[in-house]
Protein backbone atom coordinates (compact mmCIF):
# COMPACT_ATOMS: atom_id res chain seq x y z
CA UNK A 1 0.00 0.00 0.00
CA UNK A 2 1.43 3.19 -1.23
CA UNK A 3 0.49 6.23 1.05
CA UNK A 4 0.58 9.77 0.94
CA UNK A 5 1.15 11.68 4.77
CA UNK A 6 0.03 15.38 4.10
CA UNK A 7 0.02 17.81 7.46
CA UNK A 8 1.08 21.44 8.31
CA UNK A 9 4.21 22.30 10.36
CA UNK A 10 3.18 21.22 14.16
CA UNK A 11 0.68 18.62 13.02
CA UNK A 12 2.43 16.09 14.64
CA UNK A 13 2.57 14.24 11.37
CA UNK A 14 5.92 12.82 12.44
CA UNK A 15 4.23 10.35 15.43
CA UNK A 16 1.78 9.43 12.63
CA UNK A 17 4.38 8.58 10.03
CA UNK A 18 6.19 6.15 12.57
CA UNK A 19 3.06 4.41 13.48
CA UNK A 20 1.93 3.99 10.27
CA UNK A 21 5.42 2.23 9.27
CA UNK A 22 5.40 0.12 12.25
CA UNK A 23 1.60 -0.68 12.00
CA UNK A 24 1.77 -1.22 8.11
CA UNK A 25 5.32 -2.02 7.20
CA UNK A 26 6.27 0.84 4.90
CA UNK A 27 9.16 2.39 4.08
CA UNK A 28 8.90 6.45 5.42
CA UNK A 29 10.43 8.64 2.43
CA UNK A 30 10.89 11.97 3.06
CA UNK A 31 11.93 14.57 0.19
CA UNK A 32 14.64 16.35 2.78
CA UNK A 33 16.15 12.55 3.71
CA UNK A 34 15.89 11.94 0.09
CA UNK A 35 18.11 15.16 -0.88
CA UNK A 36 20.27 14.74 2.18
CA UNK A 37 20.93 10.60 0.39
CA UNK A 38 21.69 12.58 -3.00
CA UNK A 39 24.01 15.07 -1.53
CA UNK A 40 26.03 12.89 0.65
CA UNK A 41 26.48 9.84 -2.42
CA UNK A 42 27.64 13.06 -4.67
CA UNK A 43 25.08 11.66 -7.19
CA UNK A 44 24.15 13.57 -10.62
CA UNK A 45 21.13 14.47 -9.09
CA UNK A 46 22.21 15.61 -6.00
CA UNK A 47 24.83 18.15 -8.02
CA UNK A 48 22.10 18.79 -10.20
CA UNK A 49 19.45 20.08 -6.73
CA UNK A 50 22.11 21.27 -5.31
CA UNK A 51 23.07 23.77 -8.04
CA UNK A 52 19.42 25.07 -7.48
CA UNK A 53 19.60 25.15 -3.65
CA UNK A 54 22.36 26.87 -3.49
CA UNK A 55 20.85 29.89 -5.32
CA UNK A 56 17.67 29.67 -3.20
CA UNK A 57 15.66 28.26 -5.84
CA UNK A 58 13.50 25.34 -5.88
CA UNK A 59 14.49 21.77 -6.93
CA UNK A 60 12.33 21.67 -9.97
CA UNK A 61 10.22 18.88 -10.24
CA UNK A 62 11.25 16.33 -12.88
CA UNK A 63 14.93 16.22 -10.42
CA UNK A 64 12.78 15.41 -7.55
CA UNK A 65 10.52 12.55 -9.33
CA UNK A 66 13.39 11.49 -10.21
CA UNK A 67 15.04 10.44 -7.18
CA UNK A 68 11.66 9.13 -6.05
CA UNK A 69 11.68 7.05 -8.19
CA UNK A 70 14.89 5.52 -7.32
CA UNK A 71 14.06 5.39 -4.36
CA UNK A 72 10.51 4.05 -4.95
CA UNK A 73 12.24 1.12 -6.93
CA UNK A 74 14.27 -0.42 -4.04
CA UNK A 75 13.75 -4.02 -2.93
CA UNK A 76 12.65 -2.47 0.55
CA UNK A 77 9.31 -0.59 -0.29
CA UNK A 78 7.32 -3.88 -1.69
CA UNK A 79 5.24 -3.12 1.60
CA UNK A 80 4.26 0.20 0.03
CA UNK A 81 5.84 3.86 1.05
CA UNK A 82 5.12 6.52 3.10
CA UNK A 83 5.85 9.55 1.39
CA UNK A 84 6.52 12.93 3.07
CA UNK A 85 7.16 16.24 2.06
CA UNK A 86 5.75 15.59 -1.56
CA UNK A 87 4.15 16.44 -3.44
CA UNK A 88 3.26 20.11 -2.15
CA UNK A 89 1.56 21.46 -5.07
CA UNK A 90 -0.79 20.00 -7.70
CA UNK A 91 1.44 19.20 -10.72
CA UNK A 92 4.07 17.29 -8.59
CA UNK A 93 0.68 15.00 -7.38
CA UNK A 94 -0.11 14.57 -11.30
CA UNK A 95 3.87 13.64 -11.72
CA UNK A 96 3.94 11.43 -8.82
CA UNK A 97 0.62 9.46 -10.27
CA UNK A 98 2.46 9.08 -13.72
CA UNK A 99 5.73 8.43 -12.14
CA UNK A 100 4.21 5.77 -9.92
CA UNK A 101 2.03 4.48 -12.84
CA UNK A 102 5.68 3.45 -14.93
CA UNK A 103 6.60 1.31 -11.67
CA UNK A 104 3.36 -0.31 -12.12
CA UNK A 105 2.28 1.01 -8.96
CA UNK A 106 -0.47 3.61 -8.03
CA UNK A 107 -1.02 5.90 -4.89
CA UNK A 108 -3.57 3.87 -2.53
CA UNK A 109 -4.51 6.60 -0.29
CA UNK A 110 -3.19 10.07 1.33
CA UNK A 111 -4.16 11.09 5.14
CA UNK A 112 -3.89 14.70 5.78
CA UNK A 113 -3.74 15.14 9.34
CA UNK A 114 -5.63 18.25 10.36
CA UNK A 115 -5.82 20.00 13.04
CA UNK A 116 -7.39 23.53 14.02
CA UNK A 117 -4.58 26.28 12.83
CA UNK A 118 -5.24 28.17 16.67
CA UNK A 119 -4.18 24.93 18.11
CA UNK A 120 -1.15 24.82 15.99
CA UNK A 121 -0.21 28.33 16.73
CA UNK A 122 -0.25 26.85 20.59
CA UNK A 123 1.92 24.27 19.75
CA UNK A 124 4.58 25.77 18.04
CA UNK A 125 4.82 29.30 19.59
CA UNK A 126 5.24 27.35 23.25
CA UNK A 127 8.22 26.25 22.51
CA UNK A 128 11.15 26.83 23.70
CA UNK A 129 15.38 25.85 23.58
CA UNK A 130 17.74 26.05 25.86
CA UNK A 131 20.52 28.42 24.72
CA UNK A 132 23.28 26.46 26.86
CA UNK A 133 22.67 22.89 25.60
CA UNK A 134 19.86 22.68 23.36
CA UNK A 135 17.31 20.93 24.83
CA UNK A 136 13.80 21.62 23.48
CA UNK A 137 10.78 22.44 26.09
CA UNK A 138 7.62 23.79 25.40
CA UNK A 139 5.84 25.86 27.50
CA UNK A 140 2.41 23.55 27.93
CA UNK A 141 3.71 20.26 27.18
CA UNK A 142 6.70 20.04 28.52
CA UNK A 143 7.71 23.25 30.83
CA UNK A 144 10.82 23.73 31.82
CA UNK A 145 11.91 21.64 35.22
CA UNK A 146 15.39 20.60 35.73
CA UNK A 147 18.05 20.93 32.95
CA UNK A 148 18.90 17.58 31.79
CA UNK A 149 22.53 18.37 31.18
CA UNK A 150 22.49 20.32 35.60
CA UNK A 151 24.03 23.40 33.60
CA UNK A 152 20.92 25.30 34.15
CA UNK A 153 18.57 26.58 36.24
CA UNK A 154 16.12 27.83 33.15
CA UNK A 155 17.49 30.95 32.99
CA UNK A 156 18.84 30.53 29.28
CA UNK A 157 15.37 29.54 27.92
CA UNK A 158 14.33 31.60 24.50
CA UNK A 159 11.71 31.32 21.82
CA UNK A 160 13.40 30.24 18.20
CA UNK A 161 12.63 33.10 15.66
CA UNK A 162 10.53 30.65 13.48
CA UNK A 163 8.35 29.84 16.48
CA UNK A 164 6.56 33.46 16.99
CA UNK A 165 3.47 33.01 17.09
CA UNK A 166 3.36 35.80 14.23
CA UNK A 167 6.01 34.17 12.05
CA UNK A 168 3.99 30.28 13.15
CA UNK A 169 0.69 32.02 11.57
CA UNK A 170 2.63 33.02 8.35
CA UNK A 171 4.48 29.06 7.70
CA UNK A 172 0.45 28.09 8.34
CA UNK A 173 -0.87 30.82 5.63
CA UNK A 174 1.93 29.76 3.03
CA UNK A 175 1.05 25.60 3.81
CA UNK A 176 -2.71 26.57 3.57
CA UNK A 177 -2.25 27.88 0.03
CA UNK A 178 -0.10 25.55 -0.91
CA UNK A 179 -1.67 22.58 0.38
CA UNK A 180 -5.18 23.44 -0.64
CA UNK A 181 -5.14 22.91 -4.42
CA UNK A 182 -3.24 19.20 -3.24
CA UNK A 183 -6.25 18.20 -0.85
CA UNK A 184 -8.74 19.33 -3.16
CA UNK A 185 -7.35 17.26 -5.82
CA UNK A 186 -6.83 13.88 -4.05
CA UNK A 187 -10.41 14.27 -3.06
CA UNK A 188 -11.57 14.27 -5.87
CA UNK A 189 -10.34 11.41 -7.09
CA UNK A 190 -11.58 9.95 -3.90
CA UNK A 191 -8.33 8.91 -2.08
CA UNK A 192 -8.60 11.69 0.81
CA UNK A 193 -8.36 10.80 4.23
CA UNK A 194 -8.53 13.21 6.69
CA UNK A 195 -7.23 12.04 10.23
CA UNK A 196 -8.51 14.85 13.34
CA UNK A 197 -4.92 15.38 14.54
CA UNK A 198 -6.24 16.80 17.69
CA UNK A 199 -6.11 15.77 21.04
CA UNK A 200 -3.91 13.70 22.64
CA UNK A 201 -1.33 11.43 20.98
CA UNK A 202 -3.41 8.46 21.95
CA UNK A 203 -6.80 10.11 20.54
CA UNK A 204 -5.00 11.01 17.13
CA UNK A 205 -3.47 7.18 16.83
CA UNK A 206 -7.04 5.71 17.66
CA UNK A 207 -8.09 8.29 14.73
CA UNK A 208 -4.89 7.22 12.93
CA UNK A 209 -5.70 3.12 13.34
CA UNK A 210 -9.48 3.88 12.04
CA UNK A 211 -8.59 5.05 8.87
CA UNK A 212 -6.28 2.63 8.30
CA UNK A 213 -9.19 0.05 9.11
CA UNK A 214 -11.24 1.97 6.51
CA UNK A 215 -8.23 1.57 4.14
CA UNK A 216 -8.01 -2.13 4.71
CA UNK A 217 -12.02 -2.36 4.04
CA UNK A 218 -11.62 -0.45 0.68
CA UNK A 219 -8.50 -1.79 -0.08
CA UNK A 220 -8.79 -5.73 0.79
CA UNK A 221 -5.96 -6.65 -1.61
CA UNK A 222 -3.65 -3.75 -0.07
ZN1 LIG B 1 20.16 23.98 29.79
Amino acid sequence: MDLVLLGAPGSGKGTQADYLQRTLGLTHIASGDLFRDHFQRKTELGLRASEYMARGALVPDPITIAMLRERVSQPDTLKGVLLDGFPRTMEQAIALNEMMATLGRQIDAVLYVEVPDEELVERLSGRLVCRECQVPFHRIANPFDTCPHGRCTGEHLYQRADDAPETVRARLVTFHRQTAPVIDYYGLINLLFTVPGHGSVDDVRRATLDVIRRLDIDKPSG
